[in-house]
């Protein structure tokens, strides 16, 4: 049993991300929200494109109003107003000030923006009537960026406000790996379709329902291979069809030590390296990573996660291990790790064993202090086996090994799945 930190690295290790330009796609900005940055993004544009106007107020030479207060205010003659979007059509000379809008472009001789509310407007007159600092509220050309200079660098995942900045750069089309292709792959002879009559005994495969959505999520494509017996010529069949068509393959059921269990022995028989084959976490314990040999046209070994098939241990098994390793050859440059917060747990949490052990259930910011968490309990069976009250979790809650329990209202370590 590899401890769950020492897979996590080892997992880690085995993956190259996706590469430019092989593996990269232009796509629109519109199509472009959750996508990896392939290449970096230089801009051709100085940001703010001119200088412009941080207020609405009035455009003046500062030498004009450096001696202007409400005592003794000083008149300007307002030369035009300047609308956002329209440039200016005439110099400020001295004495004289333009009306000016946030955003607006600043006139040739004006330095200084002065705001409205220390003004007072008297027809074509403005009387300043508060001394500004030179160049106050003017955003000269270029403080932001200056183009040329890089902007947004390949491997970072593009949300928002990535988007806003591609936009402004005017990027209508950027270089984004491709999605990863995983393959869901469910074993077992027990397994029926959600839509089928449920004959004594069978079990609904709701395990490639909870993979497909959690690798959509991820960012990646999900690859549905559907229900595969407990034969190992029809395994090795799926797994064979699976290796052409997917860079990751995920199988639930069939890695322990059972009867019917066969994914480890095809998985060595198609010359697969298993690099694990059981992690020291509860639920979770039978863990098979392995790397299929490159097949013709791959660069990269596909990866091979057996999770095992409780359908609890089969969720907590991705949450831990494989997502982490989507993240990474996906291509995202960094935040491949999942993320861990301390919290006050409001139940007692049993541990104990040689196993560390995650338990399910909400995280929430406490009311009196934001800024920290506390962690509930799911309600209800925390055995393995029982998916009903994963459904709303958010966090998993780790009691570390060697702890035998966790006292209510103690600190513990949670690793938030779900934000
Ligand atoms: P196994 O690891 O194949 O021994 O499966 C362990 C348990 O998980 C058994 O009770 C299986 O019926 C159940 N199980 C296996 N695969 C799935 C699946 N795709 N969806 C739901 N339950 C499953
Ligand atoms: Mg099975």
């Amino acid at each position: 049993m590899v401890p769950a930190a020492e897979a996590e690295a080892k997992i880690l290790s085995l993956l190259t991300p996706l590469e430019a330009p092989g593996d990269t796609e232009m796509v629109a900005l519109a199509a472009a929200a959750g996508r990896i940055l392939a290449q970096p993004v230089t801009g051709g544009l100085d940001m703010p494109h001119w200088d412009n106007s941080a207020m609405d107020g009035y455009a003046v030479r500062h030498q004009d109003v450096a001696g202007a207060s409400a005592a003794c205010p000083v008149a300007l003659a307002i030369t035009e107003t300047i609308p956002a979007g329209k440039p200016p059509t005439q110099p400020v000379a001295p004495g004289q000030a333009a009306r000016i809008l946030t955003g607006s472009m600043m006139p040739e001789g004006a330095d200084t923006v002065v705001m409205q509310e220390v003004t007072q407007r008297r027809d074509n007159q403005v009387l300043i009537l508060e001394a500004p600092p030179p160049g106050q509220f003017v955003r000269h050309r270029g403080s932001f960026y200056r183009a040329g200079q890089p902007l947004i660098a390949a491997g970072t995942a593009l949300g928002g406000p990535e988007l806003a900045v591609l936009a402004a750069a005017q990027c209508p089309q950027v270089p984004v790996f491709r999605r990863l292709r995983v393959a869901i792959v469910s074993t077992g002879d027990e397994l029926v379709n959600p839509e089928d009559p449920l004959a004594p005994g069978q079990i609904v495969d709701s395990n490639q329902y909870a993979l497909a959505a959690l690798v959509q999520a991820a960012g990646a494509e999900p690859v549905r291979m559907g229900i595969v017996p407990d034969q190992p010529d029809a395994l090795a069949a799926a797994i064979q069809a699976a290796r052409t068509r997917a860079d990751v393959i995920l199988s639930s059921g069939g890695v322990s030590v059972g009867d019917f269990d066969y994914v480890d022995r095809i998985l060595t028989d198609l010359g697969a390296t298993l690099h694990i084959r059981s992690v020291a976490v509860r639920p979770g314990k039978p863990l098979t990573v392995a790397t299929l040999p490159t097949a013709a046209g791959q660069p990269f070994p596909v990866l091979y996660f057996g999770l095992p098939g409780n359908p609890v241990s089969a969720l907590v098994s991705f949450w831990r291990f494989v997502e982490p390793a989507l993240r990474k050859r996906s291509g995202r440059a960094e935040g491949w790790q999942p993320q861990f917060v301390e919290a006050v747990t409001q139940q007692s949490l049993k541990g104990g064993g040689p196993r560390e052990i995650y338990l399910w259930g909400r995280l929430s910011p406490q009311a009196e202090n934001p800024s920290r968490y506390d962690f509930a309990l799911a309600g209800g069976s925390h055995s393995s086996g029982n998916l009903v009250n994963l459904a709303g979790a958010n966090a998993l809650a780790v009691v570390p090994v060697g702890t035998d329990m966790l006292p209510q209202g103690s600190v513990v370590r949670v690793m938030v799945v779900r934000s």
